[in-house]
């Protein structure tokens, strides 16, 4: 019998949010006859490649392709949008400026509530697995999901796994991970299809809302696509005050750090 070759493997920070309790902050033991890339020794611990921003291999820094061979000790880290690691070490594409996202099929609240944020939000109810790979591939978008297979595709660069299952604290997550309190646009979107909303007049609003909304508002927008018209009703304040909290909470973090 061959004895198989073994490399050692420690995950930081949040990667360990995917790994068994027992298992979480410790040296890990990766067993192999043929040397596996990086990529597949992480994901066979669980974790989708694209949680990952840098990997050292005994301290080197490495890309998903190399071969981990005997003995080698494997450190991988999360992805830290906000914070500066050298571009050298990076191994994804550099972090977008301003983040779009495809949302995968369960997520139709996170998706209406990051549009209300200003936020590019693709979601279809019906997408399968490879439309959403292609689109978030295609068009630069952070792919968001509960489901870590979908991360697992390789074409997939930039994915995000949620850890919150209700959707306004996803909504609330999202803003924190990718550091976007100081980028919210709130009600400029329409919240069923994703397009921007364009001011109307009143002259037109009035024709086309209840007479007691045209009484008491001054200001109307409309979807160019769904051509529904929106104004600040009660719903708007009570997510004002929300959004309030949620950049006051986000910047506070920022500020502690
Ligand atoms: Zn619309």
């Amino acid at each position: 019998m061959i004895a198989p070759a073994r490399a050692s493997v420690r995950f930081y920070a949040e990667l360990n949010d995917h790994l068994a309790p027992d298992r979480r902050y410790r040296t890990l033991e990766k067993e192999f006859f043929v040397p596996p890339s990086v990529k597949d020794v992480i994901e066979s611990f669980g974790i989708p490649h694209t949680e990952v921003e840098l990997v050292l291999v005994n301290g080197e820094s490495s890309d998903f392709s190399r071969l981990v061979q005997n003995g080698d000790r494997v450190a991988v880290y999360p992805v830290f949008e906000s914070l500066d690691i050298t571009p050298e070490l990076r191994v994804r594409p550099e972090a977008l400026r301003e983040p779009r996202f495809a949302l995968d099929v369960h997520l139709g609240r996170l998706a209406a509530y990051l549009r209300m944020l200003g936020f590019d939000a693709e979601y279809r109810s019906n997408s399968s697995d490879a439309e959403l790979v292609r689109i978030s591939v295609e068009q630069e978008r952070i792919l968001l999901t509960r489901y870590r297979g979908l991360l697992k595709h390789s074409a997939v660069a930039r994915g995000y796994w949620l850890r919150q299952a209700d959707s306004r604290r996803q909504a609330t997550e999202v803003v924190s991970r990718f550091d976007l309190a100081r980028s919210l646009r709130p009600f400029t979107r329409c919240m069923a299809c994703n397009e921007r909303l364009h001011p109307i007049s009143n002259a037109e609003a009035h024709e086309r809302v209840p007479p007691a909304i045209a009484a008491r508002h001054e200001e109307f927008r409309e979807c160019p696509a769904c051509r529904r018209v929106y104004w600040e009703g009660s719903h708007y304040q009570r997510m004002r005050r929300w959004i309030a909290e949620l950049t006051l909470s986000n910047q506070a973090g920022q500020d502690a750090r």
